[in-house]
This record gives structure tokens, sequence and C-alpha cells, in this order.
């Protein structure tokens, strides 16, 4: 076997020096490594001290550069402890990705079924609502309306699809114009305020009548 060359001798040293530092750079928090790099006699410096704000064992970006150095760009898994290497546009490794994407798709479950369950409970307040009125009804019909505000209400978004006859309101949110005794639209009014007041309190209810 050919001797090797001096200079193929002092590169392969210089890439063993290399590989030592960053395994030292990678490894565990430890003070062993960094007392090798140092030597044993340091100035005084607790080197515990010094590093012990690192992460204990996720490498940083540069180190996780290094050691991809000359492979194609990659960049490191964003799940904690996680060394991977990140697959497509993904910031997660494949099975952190999988896990992100089953995490996002019961998030859109929960709140599909939270929306479901409150529509559930406004179309139950209006039946209430109608109850009460009837109930009330006294003396001769006048028009009147009830109002709901601010837009921007989940209510409010519900009750433009789901209630016959709401308007738009010139001072925001909507107006349910209506044909009743004055008692009656005055205890559909309380009764949807006091509902609405547990089911969405941000929505302010205000009635007129004749
Ligand atoms: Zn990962």
């Amino acid at each position: 076997m050919a001797k090797k060359s001096k200079a193929l001798l002092e590169a392969e040293a210089r890439v063993a020096e290399l590989t030592a530092l960053l395994s030292d750079a990678t490894a565990p928090e430890s003070d062993e490594p960094l007392r090798k790099v140092h030597g044993t006699k340091s100035a005084g410096i607790t080197l515990g001290e010094a590093t012990a704000k690192r992460q204990p064992s996720k490498p940083t970006h540069e180190e996780f550069a290094l050691a991809h150095k000359g492979g194609p760009a990659k960049s490191m898994c964003a799940a904690d402890e996680c060394r991977e290497t990140t697959v497509g546009k993904s910031k997660y490794c494949k099975p952190h990705r999988s896990e992100s994407r089953a995490r996002f798709k019961a998030m859109l479950k929960a709140k599909a079924e939270a929306k479901e369950e409150q529509h559930k409970r406004f179309g139950e307040l209006v039946t209430y609502a109608r109850q009460q009125a009837t109930t009330a009804a006294s003396g001769p019909v006048v028009a009147g309306y009830v109002r709901f505000a601010p837009g921007n209400t989940s209510f409010v978004y519900w009750a433009r699809e789901n209630l016959n006859g709401v308007q738009k309101s010139e001072g925001g949110g909507i107006v349910l114009p209506l044909k009743a005794s004055d008692p009656s639209i005055r205890a559909f009014a309380q009764a949807m305020a006091k509902g609405l007041s547990i089911a969405e309190p941000r929505v302010t209810v205000l009635f007129a009548t004749g």
C-alpha cells in the first residue's frame, strides 16, 4: 500500500480534530468535553455556569448546519428534543409532521362541534323567547323591533342566516321587526337578552315598540 503523503496526513488530522470538536459541541450537557477542549487547568472559570443557559440536548442551528455540511440544505425539526431533518416544506420531520397534522384535524373538528353546539343553543333560545312572547300577549298588536348588536358576533352571524325577516341595522348589528303586543315584544327582548348574556355576553339587545 502506498505511503500517505504529508498533506494527506495533515488533512486527516484536521478532520479528526474538527470531528472531535463537533461531537463535543453536540454532546449532551457535560463539563467533560469542554474540559478536554480547553485543558484541565481553566483560569478560574466555572464552565458549568457559563454553559448552563444552553439547551441541554438539542444542538444549535449552527451546530446542526455544520453536522449536515456538504449535504443538501436541510433544517432541524421544530419539535422539542427532535434532531431529525425536516421533510418537504414542513418545519417538522416526517413523524412529527404526521402528529402535527393529526392535532390540526382534531382542533378543526372540535371547533366545528363547538360551533354546532352554539348554533343549537341560539335556536333553542329563540324558541324559548317566542314562547315567552306568546304567554305575555296582551293588548293591541303594534309594530316594533328588537335590535341585536354588534354585528361581529356569532349570534348576529347566525341570526342573519336563520332568523326570518332580520334586517341590517344602521347603527350596526341587525334588527328583527315584530308585529305583536307591547308586552310580547318586551318579553321576547328580555328573554333573548337573558339567554344571550350567558350564550354570548357581547351581544346587546334593545327593543322599541309602537
Ligand atoms: Zn421531529
